[in-house]
């Protein structure tokens, strides 16, 4: 394995790249060759308060620029990610390993939420109302919170970032972003497209690391709000010490999404999208499906059909326009994701396909993509986020016993039934229970002007992200009650406001 690691990964604070002095340094690969690429600076608590520091100095321009100049930033900032498509999409294929069309989609559906914060004119308007009372008007405003911070997860390092800071700044906030400590860059990429798009400086922050920066985050006293996307026990811990220090914080968290396929589906719709949505991305998606529930008859059909398509997918790296799949994020992940063939054997589960026997060559994290049959609930390899290319198939009786299995699960985030059936669609949308529901559509992630957000353990917090609940995460409101009297009628009186 290659050890050189020249590359160096700064923060960007006040507008500049800042190299990190606490001598804490992370490795990041390359994951489709095991290549130890770069190392990002982990910030110390210094670093961090610089970072807010920063933040805390823009805000208050920032607050008092014009609507129509901040959106004419946001129009710019969209203009240049659109430009510089191919080169993000191949810095996060490089640290990520995704395959260059999946990295160009996830930016994709990021710049859609720069397109809905360019609407942010038209999302902040208050309500008005004249003649509350005699002589009196109401109205309200929503103004920003201050200092933000945003915590992402490594597996959409371009988009989850994108989910947050533009609401954020769109809004009249200053942002202070801790990004995957896995694949850093991207987020310095978006640092300067932001910058060249006329953002003022300190307005958008970078601070890289690991635990000792986010637990600075959520103490830091001037940080009114967190955004929070990665695992479940971390999201619970960053909702909890978040809270505890007075902070506005919103923390999704992990996923075991289920796709109920019922006997008069369409097999091969459904087996196509069990495929696209389970192996995609390598499985490292929090919408990704994991669990296949075929009901009845369904079963058999289902598993030859799925099995039928593995062979032919093309596993390979970012580099082969070819590939449809990359490895996974990091070694020990890979081999974490490989010992849940070991865990589902000894369960009783039947592995049909074992990823861990397709070979390739080279240092790489790649693994081969796996199914496994007859998963029952209590077995590791159901009750687990394994956040790899393994899709289980549960195998149920009847509709009633699928529904159950998915209100039964700890996570809520996506699910979907594959159907033809109108009237059962619209009795699961209507009974289950989960954030974000797909009929006949595998990853049902929400377009950018509705909101994305689990149920259960998948979210923390009140709000979901982006879209109309990440304007209200981001602004406070205000209510001016007011008159205009004529000094004529004016005199004292101590009874209590009335309207009427
Ligand atoms: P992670 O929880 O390990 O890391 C997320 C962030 O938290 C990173 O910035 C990391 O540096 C930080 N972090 C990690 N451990 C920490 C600790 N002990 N204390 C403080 N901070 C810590 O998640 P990940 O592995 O980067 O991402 C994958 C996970 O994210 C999966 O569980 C996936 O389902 C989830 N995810 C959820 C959504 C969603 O919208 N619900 C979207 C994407 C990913």
């Amino acid at each position: 394995m290659n050890m050189t690691n020249s590359k160096r990964i700064d923060h960007w604070i006040g507008g500049k790249r800042v190299p990190s002095t606490s001598g804490r340094n992370g490795p990041v690969y390359n994951p489709a060759t095991g290549e130890h690429q770069a190392d990002v600076g982990f910030a110390s608590v210094e670093e961090v308060d610089d970072a807010v520091g920063a933040a805390h100095e823009a805000f208050d321009g920032w607050r008092r620029t014009s609507l129509s100049r901040r959106t004419e930033v946001l129009f710019r900032f969209r203009q240049l990610l659109d430009e510089h498509r191919a080169e993000i999409a191949a810095v996060v294929s490089s640290e990520h390993g995704k395959v260059r069309a999946d990295a160009a989609g996830e930016l994709a559906r990021g710049i859609e939420n720069v397109e809905f914060a360019c609407g942010v004119p038209a999302l902040l308007k208050g309500g008005f109302t004249e003649q509350a009372a005699t002589d009196v008007d109401v109205h309200s405003v929503r103004q920003p919170l201050g200092v933000v911070a945003g915590i992402t997860p490594f597996n959409f390092p371009a988009m989850v970032p994108l989910w947050m800071l533009t609401n954020a700044i769109a809004c009249g906030n200053t942002f202070v972003l801790k990004p995957s400590e896995k694949d850093p860059s991207v987020s310095l990429v978006l640092a300067e497209l932001l910058a060249e798009a006329g953002l003022p400086d300190g307005v958008f922050n970078v601070v890289h690391g690991d635990k000792v920066a986010v637990d600075r985050i959520l103490e830091h006293p001037e940080i009114a709000a967190v955004s929070f996307v990665g695992s479940t026990p971390i999201a619970r811990y960053i909702y909890e010490t978040g809270t505890r220090h007075g902070k506005r914080v919103q923390a999704l968290g992990g996923a075991k999404n289920h796709m109920v396929v019922l006997p008069d589906a369409d097999i091969d719709m459904a087996a196509d999208a069990a495929v696209s949505a389970g192996y995609g991305s390598a499985g490292e998606r929090c919408m990704a499906i994991s669990v296949v529930v075929a009901v009845a008859d369904a079963a058999d059909q289902l598993v030859e059909a799925i099995g039928k398509r593995l062979p032919a997918l093309k596993i390979g790296p970012g580099t082969d326009p070819d590939a449809e799949m990359g490895p996974l994020i990091t070694r020990d992940h890979r081999d974490k994701v490989a010992s849940y063939l070991d865990a589902a054997k000894t369960d009783g589960a039947s592995v049909v396909v074992d990823g861990r026997e397709r070979k390739f060559d080279g240092d790489g994290f790649f693994l081969g993509v796996s199914l496994v049959d007859n998963v029952q609930p209590g077995m590791k390899v159901y009750d687990d986020e394994i956040f790899g290319p393994v899709l289980s198939v549960v195998r149920v009786d009847t509709y009633d016993d699928a529904l159950r299995l998915v209100n039964d699960n700890p996570y809520g985030n996506g699910c979907a039934i594959f159907t033809r059936d109108g009237g059962v669609a619209r009795q699961f949308e209507f009974d289950v229970i989960c954030g974000m529901v797909g009929v006949n559509v595998p990853i049902p992630v929400p377009v950018a002007y509705y909101s994305f957000g689990g149920w259960k353990s998948s979210l923390f917090g009140d709000t979901s992200i982006y879209g109309p609940a990440g304007i209200d995460f981001y602004t406070r409101t205000k209510v001016v009650t007011s008159r205009w009297p004529d000094p004529a009628t004016s005199a004292v009186d101590l009874g209590f406001p009335r309207t009427r």
